[in-house]
Parts: structure tokens; sequence; C-alpha cells
């Protein structure tokens, strides 16, 4: 039984084969760690960031392109690819960066779509305009807006030094949407919060805004503590406890169950790098969480929309072999 609607359902529905994803570091900072709103970041980032490094190596984008293209050519016959620009916010500074980024993109073989990893409050009707534009200059596919939410909760986000508000995602959404970009909301589950951790009721709050939302996709977090950050210094005063692995496996299956049937699901939990995690250990063993919350869903007969829209069984667009119109 499918019980999401995964991402790998919906990509090989829309385009027939699988699409591979290669992050690209383009060397764009963050608003919240370079002064502009903080140099201190959201409670839980690790300022090492994500991404692979190979901007800081000083590889171009093509470079970049090449090194990945080649590796999933060779070992998977791969064909189709994403440009996922993922490292910190990638549409953060002037527009000129972005427009010089994307002028990169242009000739990269097997080129299909796009992705970039940002923060709402980066984004404005004019770079909304540009990255629409380039989706038809660069024949691509789709373009899709990876934003960062983690809580609808205004008080969860200004006690993680997030730095923005719920409506910046509103906002943002609403003005991609309008454009036909499509945006994969972020929400992490076991945030801490002034009085403790956020547990049902508030994770129920984000998924409620979210689903109220022109959302195309999620991923979902679990909140693990890494060194170096605000919250190994909260966890190791005892001012954070993180989730157990049942906590968290309820709490994301009740989400689910809440979540629209038609949104697409990129993830289910995080993946800390094993040498940076504190706490916990459940979360150093992704695949074995995989397993968990595979096992978990079906001894519990849970399904996403089950509460939402999908009460009488999974829907048949959750398998990958669908057949009919894309939801
Ligand atoms: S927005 Fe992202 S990169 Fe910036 S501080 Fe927060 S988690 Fe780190």
């Amino acid at each position: 039984m499918n019980h999401v609607y995964a991402l790998s359902a919906y990509t090989r529905q829309k385009f027939g084969q699988r699409v591979q994803k290669i992050p690209l570091d383009a060397g764009f900072s963050c608003p919240n760690r370079d002064g502009t709103i903080s140099k201190t970041g959201c409670i839980f980032c690790n300022p090492n960031g994500s991404g692979s490094g190979f901007g800081i190596k000083g590889m171009t984008l093509p470079e970049q392109w090449q090194f990945w293209r080649d590796i999933h050519t060779k070992k998977h016959n791969l064909s189709l690819f994403t440009a996922y620009l993922q490292s910190y916010s990638n549409t953060h500074g002037p527009i000129e960066k972005l427009s010089d980024t994307l002028a990169q993109l242009h000739g990269l073989e097997g080129l299909t779509s796009l992705s970039l990893g940002t923060r709402p409050d980066c984004l404005d009707e004019a770079k909304l305009d540009l990255l629409a534009a380039q989706r038809d200059a660069l024949g691509l596919h789709e373009i899709t807006l990876e934003l960062g939410l983690q809580s609808a909760s205004n008080e969860t986000l200004a006690h993680i030094n997030r730095g923005h508000d719920a409506n910046a995602m509103a906002e943002a959404t609403t003005m991609a949407a309008e454009r036909g970009i499509n945006v994969v909301a972020h929400i992490i589950i076991g945030l801490p919060t002034p009085t403790g951790r956020e547990g049902e009721a508030e994770l129920l709050n984000s998924v409620d805004f979210i689903n109220q939302l022109p959302i195309h996709g999620v991923k979902f977090h679990n909140l693990y503590v890494c060194r170096g950050t605000i919250l190994a210094d909260l966890h190791a005063n005892n001012e954070y406890t993180p989730m157990t692995k049942p906590e968290f496996l309820d709490l994301l299956s009740t989400a689910l169950m809440h979540l629209k049937p038609t949104t697409v699901i990129h993830r289910l939990n995080g993946n800390p790098l094993k040498d940076e995690l504190i706490a916990p250990d459940w979360a150093a063993n992704m695949r074995g969480l995989h397993n968990d919350i595979r096992a978990h869903f079906k001894a519990n007969d849970i399904w996403q929309g089950k509460n939402n829209g999908a009460e009488s069984g999974p829907p048949d667009w959750f398998s990958p072999g669908y057949q009919g119109a894309t939801p």
C-alpha cells in the first residue's frame, strides 16, 4: 500500500521516469547569518550549512553539474535532472546575483527542472518574475521553491530566531503560485517553544496553515540537535528535550492524516551528518527510521489525507503507475 503521495510517484506520473536532483552550490548566503537580520541564525542551524561545498572550492555551476551528472548517468543510466540550488538562501541579495546564477544554467545537459531552497522573506515580485521568465528561457518543465516555514506559530518562529513570521510564507507562496511556480514548504516537528516543545496542537496548526495555501509539496523534518548550534546549548542546559522516536512517529502520522491528499511529500524525516549529531541517537539511522515509519503507518492504518478528504482509503494517485490526470 502506498501511504503517501510521494515525490517519486508524482515524478513518474509527470515525466514517465525518475528525475534526479543535482545539488548546486551558487555561493549564496543567508540573511539570518550574514547580519542582514542577525548573525546567529535559526537556533537549530548548523553554521556549516547544507550542500556539497563545491562553490567554496571554486567549482562553477556547469562544473558541479558535470561532476554529478557523470556519476548518475554512469551509475543509474539517468537522463533527466533537476538543478537544485540547495545551500543557504538562493534568492537572497540583489536580483542581479540571482540573474547571473540562472544565466549559468543555460545549456546544462539533461536539465529538466529547477529547485531553489530559500526563505519566504527573500522573495519579491521582481525575483519571481525573473524566475518565471527563466522557466521559459531555460526550457524548464517546472520551477519549485523550497521555502522554510518550519512552524505557523509566530511565537515559535520568534523563539527559534527565525527572523520572519508565518505571513511571509503566505505572501511568498501566493505570489509564486500566481506565476505557476511550485512551492514546497518545510515543516520541522518537535521545535522548542518558550514553554517546552511543539506538540500535536501546534503541528496541526502548521498543517492547517499550509492546507489553506497553494502549496504543492511538503518536506517534514524531525528536529535533532547538532554541534555548534544554539539548540545544542539549550540541550546541554536541559532546556530542550528531543522527541523520542515513538513521539515523532505519532506526530508525523497525525500531521499526514490532516494534510491534503494532493500535496506531494518530498521527505518525511531529516538526515543529520553523523559526526555533527548530538541527540537523539535514533535520528542517525535514516534508513532504519524510514523502515520504522513505514512499519508504523502499516500497523496503524495511517495514510495521507485520512482525516482530510481521503477517508475511504489511499487515493489512486499515490501509486507511481497511476495513469489518470495528476491531481
Ligand atoms: S534560514 Fe536556513 S541557513 Fe539561514 S539561519 Fe535559518 S536554517 Fe540557517
